[in-house]
């Protein structure tokens, strides 16, 4: 039984919305980090709708959030009751299940969700995944609380969720966010599952699970390669590239990266030891760490889970004030932690030529005004963060279909490698070297798959979004197409389904 349960219709709340959020906020906004984020994602929108030429009545429609749901629930922890609070919002149905993480964090809030939820619909329409867009949160302090007591408040969790409509898995599946991980998703699919034990697709509910627990390999590191890739690309077109005063490849480029968890790391990591990218800074909740040198993002991330910050990392400079860090001369800024972090107060300091929003919404509208004037380039987070969701959409199709990836072709494509190696040694009277061999031989793993669709899906929205920009006049730079290309798809979705 829920404490309290809230759920309003768009219709209800758009003139709260409008009073709080007006569209003309301007720098006060910007000031307003807090509640700023659903106003910054709405100018996002509508610049994107009037670029477009979307009709206002269907940009209403589309704009908000279709539900949002506020639970509050008591968890009997160390003798006592306590009361914790979570939303879920659902931003857009036309595609079902609707998907989004569940964040845990202090500081989440019904209208960060609700931001996060309308991005989800967006990102998922720009990469071609067939679901709606959600969001849920939690407000908790996940260090307060050892692991049982976590996974007390996560099942706990789930069942209000499921009971209210806002878990299943053919209308709402969550997957990790900030604060989570696959450990809180394989509570929340067991937690399902013996509530609905005759549901066959019950896995299905959240993805993001371990991969033992019905997950997909590669999803862990699914969002931050996914940046890899986008970022990639972008050194792929010498013309963007040079668009922000940059030249060359990826090799020896120096990055910065502000938060180190699931989303940094992994993509620090894939973009140094794949592309020869030097990390030069890190940016962490206690502070952060420079070394012209680099640094070893994996030997950064043990000292992370042993100290739980970067202070007294060896071989590098702490520095106290480590939004200041945001502000240092380097090639590439990945702000990968949280969103308001570069504002109009400080994108006239920022000095990395390219930035990439891996993190969900951590330049402000007005913050990316001002780097764009500057020259700056901004990758966005709709495309730069969506490898999270395409490989989310991989297990979920797995789930469904109760049988991994490549299981039915796997001993096929050995035999017709195979075949084909001894007709190229039979014909050329030489032997194929051992290391070329192996990889045929082996076949392709489910990991193979995941990373090849990732890679294509990621590769395929960069396309489109660099074509949008360069070919609709009233756009000219790389947020405004992402959202133009997700929102033709939605508007079409509305129009084909009778909505409008
Ligand atoms: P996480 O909890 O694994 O890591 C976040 C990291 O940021 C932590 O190390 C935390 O200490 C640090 N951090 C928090 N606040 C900070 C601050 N003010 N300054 C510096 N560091 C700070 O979370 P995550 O899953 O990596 O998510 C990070 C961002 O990426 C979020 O915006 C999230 O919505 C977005 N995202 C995540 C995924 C995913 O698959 N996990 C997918 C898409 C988008």
């Amino acid at each position: 039984m829920s404490w309290t349960l809230q759920r309003r219709r768009k219709s209800d709340r758009l003139k709260t919305l409008t009073t709080l959020f007006g569209l003309d906020g301007g720098s006060h906004m910007d000031s307003l980090t807090k509640t700023n984020f659903l106003g910054n994602v709405r100018r996002m929108f509508d610049r994107a709708a009037r670029a477009l030429g979307v009709a206002p009545d269907l940009v209403e429609t589309i704009r908000e959030c279709n539900s949002v749901i506020q639970l509050r629930f008591p968890v009997r922890l160390r003798g006592a009751y306590r009361t914790f609070c979570g939303w879920r919002a659902v931003h857009s149905e036309h595609r079902l299940p609707v998907k989004g993480g569940i964040r845990f964090a202090p500081i989440v809030d019904q209208q960060e969700v609700e931001a996060l939820a309308a991005l989800m619909t967006f990102k998922c329409a720009l990469v071609d995944v067939p679901f709606g867009g959600a969001k849920g949160g939690l407000m908790i302090s996940p260090e307060d609380y050892d692991e049982a007591e976590l996974e007390l408040i996560t099942r706990r969790f789930a069942k209000e969720l499921a009971d209210h409509g806002y878990l299943s898995p053919s209308r709402d599946v969550p997957a990790p966010d900030m604060g989570t991980s696959e450990r809180e998703m394989a509570w929340i699919a067991d937690e399902y599952r013996a509530l609905y034990p005759s549901d066959i697709d019950a896995l299905a509910c959240v993805t993001g699970k371990p991969a033992t627990q019905g997950g997909i390999p590669g999803r862990p590191e699914a969002t931050g390669r996914g940046v890899h890739y986008v970022i990639r690309e972008f050194f792929e077109c010498p013309e963007d590239v040079s668009r922000c005063g940059l030249e060359g490849g990826l090799e020896g480029k120096r990055m910065i990266v502000q938060g180190f968890g699931n989303v940094g790391f992994n993509a620090a990591r894939c973009l140094t030891e794949e592309e020869g990218v030097r990390l030069i800074g890190v940016i962490e909740r206690d502070g952060a760490i420079v070394s012209d040198a680099g640094l070893e993002p994996a030997e950064v991330a043990e000292h992370l889970r042993e100290t739980g910050g970067v202070e007294g990392f060896p071989a590098a400079r702490f520095v106290p004030d480590g939004s200041s860090v945001l502000e240092a001369d380097c090639d590439i800024l990945i702000p990968a932690a949280i969103e308001g972090q570069i504002t109009a107060a400080n994108a006239p300091r920022i000095r990395a030529p390219l930035i990439v929003e891996a993190a969900n919404g951590p330049v402000t509208f007005a913050g990316e005004r001002v780097l764009l004037r500057r020259g700056r380039v901004l990758l966005p987070d709709l495309l730069v963060n969506a490898g999270g969701v395409t490989v989310s959409y991989f297990e979920w199709v797995k789930n469904v279909s109760h049988m991994r990836f490549g299981r039915l072709s796997r001993q096929l494509d050995v035999e017709r490698n195979r075949r084909i190696l001894d007709l190229i040694e039979t014909t050329t009277g030489k032997p194929v070297p051992d290391d070329l061999k192996a990889p045929l031989l082996r076949g392709r793993t489910e990991l193979d798959h995941v990373r090849s669709g990732l890679e294509d899906t990621v590769c395929e929205a960069y396309g489109a979004v660099r074509e949008k920009m360069l070919t609709i006049d009233a756009i000219d730079d790389l947020r405004t197409a992402a959202f133009a290309v997700a929102l033709e798809k939605v508007v079409r979705s509305y129009r084909e389904m009778g909505l409008a």
